[in-house]
């Protein structure tokens, strides 16, 4: 059989773009070379970020919106929770990038949020020691996606709406052929009229291009058992970004799981090969969360109940890569999703079948998220 698209990765985005392809009646093959999901890329541990006032541009706001709706759209559907709102703050000093780059978010779409002084920041979540210097812009649409359980069900949804979702499947080359393509794995041969490529930390597999311009690099999490719980629980604390002198820490409230989950952006700088990635865990790793856990939240600096190591894909200039492979349009591509892609992942699934199925997508200006722009 032939089919309208193959999508090469069923994890974080790809789970979403076949099930939007699937919901516009596209006969939809997914090839996954693991298990849906797994712990192996970059969409586990149980919870991810979501907010709307985005410090890292204002562009991504028009697709955060519709991420929110999406998100909604899904939990009615599946039954099931994928958005807990528990407010937000990025915190950093008045003239970080963090915090600048937050309220130009704000200020550009009218969005609702508050500037509070360090004090202030302590008063409403005592969990947080920040030192006098730092400022909060607070969002109230802060809140947690649950990674695992979105790509199971958005694969479900796809799957009842027909599509064949292959797991333990690796591709292992595709080509053009005529206006279509001709996707290889290890169990067989298939042809489509197009491709869409979400393959994450393995996308330069897929594409050789995306060498230099979407590169895996190791992160580690830690989940803490607070020493006072109550500062830590739904309500009482929010998700966060936190611009310090050590780097940009992150977190959530306890959910899910025992422990509060930290991790920082970049952990230690480590550049790895996808299936090469070192999964132990080392007193260095525990040493710089430890850090940031033990200055800004020490009522959190309770033992140790969880580590897992995950991968960023980053790129150049940390935005993400949304496009139609530029020999061939029947190809298209999202990439380099840099550690702050899953909140997206319902509206790049909704991108990926326009640009697959349209050639473009005329509801959301894609400017920022060209290959064009690394020429
Ligand atoms: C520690 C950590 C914390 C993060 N925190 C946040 C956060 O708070 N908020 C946020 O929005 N984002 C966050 N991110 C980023 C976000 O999780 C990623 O941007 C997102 O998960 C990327 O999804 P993806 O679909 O590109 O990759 P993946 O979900 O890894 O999917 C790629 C899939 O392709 C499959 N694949 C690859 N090659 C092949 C092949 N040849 N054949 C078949 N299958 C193949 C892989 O097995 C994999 O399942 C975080 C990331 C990490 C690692």
């Amino acid at each position: 059989m032939r089919y309208d698209a193959i999508v090469i990765g069923i994890g974080g985005m790809g789970s979403a773009a076949a099930w939007h392809l699937a919901s516009r009646g596209r006969r939809v093959l997914g090839l996954e070379q693991f298990t849906i999901p797994h712990e192996l890329g970059s969409s586990h541990g149980l919870t991810r970020i979501i907010r709307l006032a985005y410090s890292e541009h204002p562009s991504y706001v028009p697709l955060l919106r519709r991420a929110y709706e999406l998100w909604r759209a899904m939990e009615q559907r599946a039954g099931e929770p994928l958005l807990v709102i528990t407010g937000g703050v990025d915190v950093g000093p008045e003239a970080s990038g963090t915090i600048e780059g937050s309220l130009r978010s704000c200020l550009e779409h009218g969005l609702p949020h508050e500037l509070l002084d360090a004090a202030e920041i302590e008063r409403r979540f005592p969990g947080f020691r920040p030192p006098r210097d730092l400022v909060a812009v607070y969002q109230p649409e802060g809140g947690i996606v649950l990674p695992e359980r979105s790509m199971v069900v958005h694969a479900a949804a796809a799957r009842e709406l027909g599509a064949e979702i292959h797991e333990g499947e690796r591709v292992t080359e595709w080509r053009p052929e005529g206006g279509g393509v001709r996707v290889r794995t290890e169990a067989g041969e298939y042809a489509a009229d197009r491709l869409v490529i979400t393959a994450g930390p393995w996308a330069s597999r897929c594409v050789p291009e995306l060498a230099r311009l979407a590169i895996p690099e190791r992160q580690v999490l830690i989940w803490t058992q607070p020493l006072r719980p109550e500062r830590f629980a739904v309500g009482a604390f929010p998700i966060f970004n936190l611009e310090a002198e050590e780097g940009r820490f992150y977190g959530f409230p306890v959910y899910g799981v025992p422990g509060l989950k930290l991790g920082k952006y970049h952990h230690l700088g480590q550049q790895t090969d996808p299936d090469r990635v070192d999964r132990e865990f080392h007193p260095e790793d525990e040493a710089v969360l430890r850090a940031g856990i033990r200055r800004y939240l020490p009522d959190a600096d309770g033992e140790t109940l969880l580590m897992k190591t995950c991968l960023f894909t980053n790129s150049p200039d940390e935005h993400f890569i949304l496009d139609l492979y530029p020999e061939w349009p029947q190809v298209s591509m999202a990439a380099g999703f840099s550690g702050h892609g899953f909140k997206f992942a319902p509206v790049i699934g909704e991108v990926m079948a326009d640009l697959a199925m349209e050639g473009g997508c005329a509801r959301f200006d894609l400017g920022l998220f060209g290959l064009h722009r690394f020429v």
